[in-house]
């Protein structure tokens, strides 16, 4: 099995893995709990707070922990917005994020009457500094754009963005940055607020944080019993939050090697894709190194994806057709404007894993696919 669809999901560390079990067998006490094990719990609980916080530059009672980017996107967009109604109810954002904040703003506009302005792309996929300046309002309470793009990679420029931001408006600056963590380099210290996703960075699955800057204000989604300071209630999944953080300390430790590793396959699948008549490809060749997304003219994406899976190849073809079925709802689509390349569009999602044979095997198999189908 080769698997290249590492930007929906990642394998787990065998690290995080070892680590867990480990965590499960010895520690089961609620973290809540005030006899000596639930003691423990806690302890280990923040000192894992602390150095996500110490990573992050923030404060450790501001470090969230959640069940993923899904639900830090939700709190962060609602929370927000419900903290902040009384000084605008105008919320920016950009027509490719995740459907997490895209439904997320739909929701706080059909619902509960806040005006959003969705910003477009250029032509690479980028959300550029001008759109955001000229979206900007007095009674902007929220600016939240994506790190890294899910789809084709392209990487905005948070940090010029965000310091724009905040030093132009009083607008609060959230970032998805649930696939740009790790796979590029990307400075957050003008965001007040950052999503962060473990199973994107080879840890578990259901598990993630919000990180927010001293003095935001949030109403939480989850009432309760007020855990996590108030923000989000319920009893903690304290080792899988103990693995974030050991997740989070793997990955910085290892950055380096990893990048220079991903961007040696992208380099090569890149420029073999790039040769080839009928492809497109339509990731900007600056984005990040851990997708490709490119389209076989003429051909679905969902066609190819199938051959591929035949053959043990796992790729992931971006969301088809909105549900009234009218025109594709993908960032390709978003981008190109041209429903044949959107309707065509494979993406190719890599691993530290993934090795350069294997792409060289995709590459041929993906060749001789496309060979049987021109018959
Ligand atoms: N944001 C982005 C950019 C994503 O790629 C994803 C995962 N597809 C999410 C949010 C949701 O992440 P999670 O699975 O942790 O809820």
């Amino acid at each position: 099995m080769i698997f290249l669809d590492n930007a929906s999901t990642t394998k787990i560390d065998a690290r995080i893995l070892d680590s867990y079990s480990e965590l499960l067998k010895k520690y089961f006490a609620n973290a809540a709990s005030t006899h000596s094990l639930g003691n423990e719990v806690k302890e280990l609980q923040e000192q894992a707070r602390a150095q996500i916080a110490r990573y992050f530059k923030r404060d450790k009672n501001d470090v969230i922990f959640t069940s993923g980017a899904t639900e830090s996107n939700n709190l962060a967009l609602k929370g927000v917005a419900m903290s902040y109604a009384r000084s605008g109810k105008h919320i920016i954002t950009t027509t490719i994020e995740h459907s997490s904040v895209k439904e997320t703003c739909e929701q706080l506009r059909s619902l509960f009457g806040y005006e959003i302005t969705y910003l477009e792309p250029d032509e690479n996929g980028v959300i550029s500094l001008e759109a955001v300046k000229s979206a900007l309002r007095p009674e902007t309470i929220l600016v939240s754009i994506m790190g890294v793009n899910n789809e084709i990679g392209s990487i905005n420029d948070i940090y010029t963005i965000s310091k724009y931001i905040k030093e132009h408006s009083k607008a609060l600056v959230h970032v998805d940055a649930a696939q740009a963590l790790f796979k590029v380099q990307q400075d957050y210290s003008y965001c007040d607020l950052i999503t962060v996703s473990a199973h994107k960075i080879y840890g578990l699955k259901g598990s993630g944080a919000l990180i927010k800057n001293k003095g935001v204000k949030l109403t939480p989604i989850l009432s309760g019993g007020g855990h996590e300071f108030g923000y989000r209630s319920g009893t903690s999944n304290y080792a899988t939050n103990i693995m974030l953080a050991k997740s989070i300390r793997l990955n910085a430790e290892e950055y380096e090697t990893n990048h220079k590793h991903v961007q040696e396959l992208h380099d090569y699948l890149y420029d073999y894709l790039a040769k080839q008549d009928k492809i497109q490809i339509n990731s900007p060749k600056d984005g990040s190194p851990y997708i490709v997304n490119f389209s076989i003219k003429g051909r679905p994406g969902a066609t190819i994806a199938q051959a591929l899976d035949q053959q043990g190849i796992m790729v992931s073809v971006a969301s088809a057709c909105s549900s009234n079925k009218s025109k594709p709802t993908n960032v390709v689509y978003k981008v190109f404007h041209d429903e044949d390349l959107a309707s065509g569009a494979i993406r190719v999602s890599f691993a530290k894993y993934t090795t350069l044979d294997e792409v060289k095997t995709f590459c041929t198999v993906l060749m001789s696919i496309i060979q049987e189908l021109r018959g």
